[in-house]
């Protein structure tokens, strides 16, 4: 087991890819706290944690709030002695609203909305954090997306915070080093509730509808392994990675692409050997 003896700290872990980290640390032996602002699908991860729950603290909150995330990292230091490892992940998406389908109105709030959960709850989260990951020497994964190097995989409003929290990891790879190690691994599409802004009425539409109508449609992701797991059980492996002081000690600053190789796409066809 890889985390064995670790702490971390999730957000956004009760639904999609940051519960299916929580899961996933809590197997490789660590004890987890996890900030999320549904607190019924908390509930439902510390029963899904099984024989694992004793080493799951689930918080309520907002990561708009430092008081919250304060609140979390010190439930965390409380309650399992120490942290190790911070995941930002919370996020909202966009649903692809480009800029000519939006008025200027529109624009102005899902700014705000987007901007304050994807890029100042990672921010605010790694400002309470950050003493804890000093004194032991721990690090710090991001979740990052295709839309941290692309385009298409949202608006305007999406893109440019997810590039945005880029900029975060290599700020923070720099600021915090050589003490707390920080990098980021970019999701392609993945099957999960990920929900839309409430000021453009998208927050009960889960992205998950998305994946069924593109099946339905026989539809399939434009990148050379299209036809690769898009369940978010499937990208946990380098957060595992990326965690571990034993084989990732010497990394920091780094992103790794998990999307299905978008960066070698063909310009023809998506895969070159899909008649191989
Ligand atoms: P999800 O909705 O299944 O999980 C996100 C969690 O964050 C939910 O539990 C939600 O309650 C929580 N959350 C949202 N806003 C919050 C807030 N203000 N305060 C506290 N908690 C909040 O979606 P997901 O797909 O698992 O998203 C996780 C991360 O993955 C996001 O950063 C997203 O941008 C990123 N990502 C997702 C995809 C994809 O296709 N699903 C692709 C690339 C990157």
């Amino acid at each position: 087991r890889w985390l064995d003896g670790d702490v971390a700290l999730i957000t956004g872990g009760a639904n999609g890819l940051g519960r299916a980290i929580a899961l996933r640390y809590l197997a490789e032996g660590a004890r987890v706290a996890v900030l999320d602002r549904d607190a019924e699908q908390l509930a439902a991860l510390v029963d899904a944690a099984g024989a694992h729950a004793n080493r799951v603290l689930a918080v309520t909150g907002d990561v708009r709030s430092t008081k919250d995330l304060h609140a979390a990292v010190a439930g965390a230091v409380e309650r399992f002695g120490k942290l190790d490892i911070l995941v930002p992940n919370a996020g909202i998406w966009d649903y692809h609203r480009s800029l000519t389908r939006l008025t200027g109105e529109e624009l102005a709030e899902a700014f705000d909305e987007v901007f304050a959960v994807n890029v100042k709850g990672y921010l605010l989260a790694v400002e309470a954090a950050w003493r804890e990951l000093v004194a032991t020497r721990g690090s710090i994964i991001m979740t990052l997306s295709n839309s941290s190097f692309h385009t298409n995989g949202g608006g305007p409003v999406y893109t440019a915070s997810k590039h945005a929290c880029l900029g975060l990891v290599r700020e923070f790879a720099y600021e915090l080093a050589p003490k707390v190690r920080v990098n980021g691994v970019a999701c392609g599409g993945m099957r999960t509730q990920l929900r839309g802004p409430e000021s453009l009425g998208l927050d009960e539409r889960r992205i998950e509808a998305s994946f069924a109508r593109a099946e339905a449609a026989g539809e399939r992701p434009h990148v050379p392994l299209y036809d690769a797991s898009v369940e978010p059980e499937d990208f946990t492996g380098t957060y595992v990675l990326l965690a571990s002081r034993r084989n990732s000690g010497n990394i920091t600053g780094a992103v790794v692409p998990v999307d299905g190789g978008i960066a070698v796409r063909g310009f023809r066809t998506a895969a070159g050997g899909a008649d191989l």
